[in-house]
């Protein structure tokens, strides 16, 4: 029988893990587990699973069928966590998060700055898995404020620091003709490289930059790279 999403069967139906069913055919799987129910998983996201042992590996089952994500990309997740394909070009090999946490220190003086860094922080909490707070006097990981340079070509900017506080600066110079919804998506993009993700593509919060990209909110693949890196 020809299955929609998979076209034709390219094995028979095997038995897998704890009494599970495997079937391939000519554009992914098809995996069946009693727990997890039966789950599509497509060619790009089977070529991740099976370097990690399939269904024997960390991952386990598919708990949902593959998704396509933005940017041509796609993931899914499983008992033991999130595959995303071409992950490795979506992750900064650093980030401000401290024991699960990012502690700022802003300082703005512009009402719209402190309007705007809120409704970030907010956004990237409803994510759960890492909390964005407001620090005490000492030990925070990350600083943020305004900075007013017209001959910078940047709205915002993220630095790391390794060992000392990093930053994030927005630069009013060309932030303050922005609509508060642009200040808003700058400070989630420059907050989303604090939290260790490369950029994406336009469609993204972290598409690279603001003159092209579309997206005013979190998109799937924003969500899917950092619950690779950081859970639920
Ligand atoms: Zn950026």
């Amino acid at each position: 029988m020809e299955n929609g999403v998979l076209g034709f069967p390219k094995s028979d139906e095997y038995v897998t893990k704890n009494d599970g069913r495997g079937q391939g055919f000519e554009g992914g799987l098809i995996y069946w587990h009693p727990d997890t129910g039966a789950r599509v998983v497509r060619a790009p996201i089977a070529q991740y699973w099976a370097a990690a042992d399939w269904e024997n590996g960390v991952y386990g089952y598919p708990i949902e069928d593959t998704q396509q994500v933005g940017c041509g990309r796609y993931a899914q997740r499983f008992q033991g966590g999130i595959l995303v394909t071409g992950i490795e070009g979506y992750l900064l090999p650093y980030n401000s998060v401290d024991g699960r946490e990012i502690a700022y220190s802003a300082a703005f003086t512009d009402q719209r700055s402190i309007d705007a860094w809120r409704d970030a922080v907010r956004e990237w909490n409803t994510m759960n898995a890492i909390n964005v707070k407001q620090s005490g006097a000492v030990g925070y990981d990350l600083t943020v404020n305004e900075v007013n340079l017209p001959d910078e070509t940047y709205s915002g900017q993220y630095q790391n620091f390794g060992p000392l506080p990093d930053q994030i600066k927005l630069n009013r110079a060309y932030t303050d003709s922005y609509t508060s919804t642009q200040r808003r998506v700058v400070f989630v993009h420059e907050l989303g490289h604090a939290l260790g993700l490369d950029h994406s593509c336009d469609s993204q919060i972290m598409g690279p930059s603001d003159s092209t990209r579309t997206a005013s909110t979190l998109q799937d693949l924003d969500k899917a790279v950092y619950r690779y890196r950081w859970g639920w």
